[in-house]
């Protein structure tokens, strides 16, 4: 990495990072934004448009992060934003129902057949815990199959680690989680059918049901194996629990209708955010509606929310969604397969061992010659290689996940001259992978 200045300097940045030390733990407000992976300073974004994003030290960026997923149509859309002007102009927040919302619900009723009832929340988190609750309320019982490696938000049940063997009780995986929170939890290897089959035969008549990520994007990418999904569903369905999707990161991305879309198998409830908020903080969870017909006001399941439903997140999300039809997804998935394309020609190059997996357009690089069917292939990794890699993309311009074990995102507004650069930028970060020392 001889001509790059490695770690470079960002001295705006950096006092803006120093600034927010002293009144916010860690200084960032969601622990993957401070770069504790790669180490460097965190880039303190000031605006974006399209596939670019401009820090505070007045460099541009090519954005393969997208905000974690939602900015499916680039930074600042027109039409995005001329749907947030309009709904904003009239207030910000009414605490009552309102037509947003509901167009909102009816377009992703529409697009995603299992979905039949949905209710909106602000964050992921809230979907999923929800959605739990909710399971456990409509089956009576209190245990939760989830899976090593798939992230569903901070719910405290399932911030959970395995326990030594398959179908133990899991151990908190965080202080302030208890042992009680975690002891409900099941955690089982992803991928792997046979644990499911155990863990049902281990606990006969306790298990409220399955969340898996529809395709994880939170261990790097690793899509289900061939059946995995549909095996996992009727294990479910033969032993009475809910099987719940969490297509809080694959929704509306993986195709119009998400990873259901792809796959076809159908959740009894599945839980929604990112792209369906427009960069605004709304989620959903949903599915059947004998299920959520247990939900408050209509049964006594309760769940709530001051700004769930907000009318202008619900108007960015629509006009967002209203966007992504099928023309769209097919840019985003040629630009995702170019990127593939590039970054893997780039490292064979240099000699770089390493596995490119993809889910639809969401798509990671493991530094690894073998697949990566669960968490423990993902961390089997050489992730210094990667923290080479991120740092010398990142000085020549393109902003990438600050982890190896996240998803890559693109977006329809990654044009010609935004892959041309992501093209400049690869041979020499595949020299500083290649010359990277654990
Ligand atoms: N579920 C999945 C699959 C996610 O990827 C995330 C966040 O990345 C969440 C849930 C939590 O969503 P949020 O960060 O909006 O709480």
């Amino acid at each position: 990495m001889s001509e790059l200045p490695y770690p470079y300097e960002a001295p705006v940045s950096q006092a803006l990072f120093d600034r927010a030390a002293a009144v916010t733990p860690g200084g960032v407000n969601s622990p993957v934004r401070a770069f504790r992976a790669v180490g460097g300073t965190p880039r303190f974004m000031v605006s974006g448009s399209g596939p670019y994003l401009k820090d505070a030290d007045g460099r541009e960026y090519v954005d393969l992060v997208c905000s974690w997923g939602p900015m499916i149509l680039g930074h600042a859309h027109p039409e995005v934003i001329a749907a947030v002007q309009e709904a904003v102009a009239h207030g910000t927040s009414f605490g009552t129902p309102g037509e947003g919302e509901v167009a909102l619900a009816e377009e992703m009723v529409n697009r995603v057949g299992p979905l039949e009832r949905v209710r909106l929340v602000s964050s992921g988190t809230e979907a999923t815990m929800s959605a739990i609750r909710l399971a456990r309320g409509f089956t009576h019982r209190s245990k939760v199959i989830k899976f090593a490696g798939c992230y569903h938000g901070h719910v405290d049940s399932l911030l959970a680690a395995a326990g030594s063997g398959v179908a133990t009780f899991a151990l908190p995986d965080t202080p302030g989680v208890t042992g009680a929170q975690a002891g409900d939890t099941i955690v089982l290897p992803y991928n792997d059918l046979e644990a499911v089959r155990a863990a049902f035969a281990a606990h006969p008549g306790e298990i409220a049901c399955a969340i898996t990520e529809a395709s994880p994007g939170n261990m790097g990418v690793v899509p289900p194996l061939p059946g995995f999904n549909q095996g996992l569903k009727d294990l479910c369905a033969a032993n009475g629990a809910l099987y719940i999707s969490d297509e809080v990161m694959t929704g509306f991305r993986t195709s119009r209708a998400g990873w259901y879309g792809v796959d076809g198998v159908e959740p009894d409830l599945m839980t929604f955010g990112k792209v369906m908020g427009g960069g605004f903080p709304a989620a959903a969870f949903g599915g059947r509606a004998d299920v959520m017909a247990h939900l408050a006001p209509a049964g006594p399941v309760y769940q709530a929310g001051t700004l769930s439903g907000n009318p202008v997140a619900t108007a960015a999300g629509l006009a967002q969604l209203r966007l992504l039809e099928d023309a769209a997804y097919t840019r985003i998935d040629s630009v995702s397969q170019q990127i593939q394309a590039m970054v893997s020609e780039a490292l064979t190059k240099e000699g770089v061992a390493h596995t490119l997996q993809n889910a639809s357009n969401m798509f990671s690089v493991f530094f690894t010659d073998r697949p990566v069917r669960d968490y423990e292939d993902a961390k089997a990794q050489e992730s210094y290689r990667f923290t080479a890699f991120f740092h010398a993309m990142l000085a020549n311009g393109v902003y990438l996940p600050p982890s190896s074990f996240e998803s890559w995102f693109v977006s329809t507004a990654h044009d010609e001259t935004a892959l041309q650069r992501i093209a400049d930028a690869l041979p020499a970060a595949a020299r500083a992978a290649a010359e990277a020392t654990a």
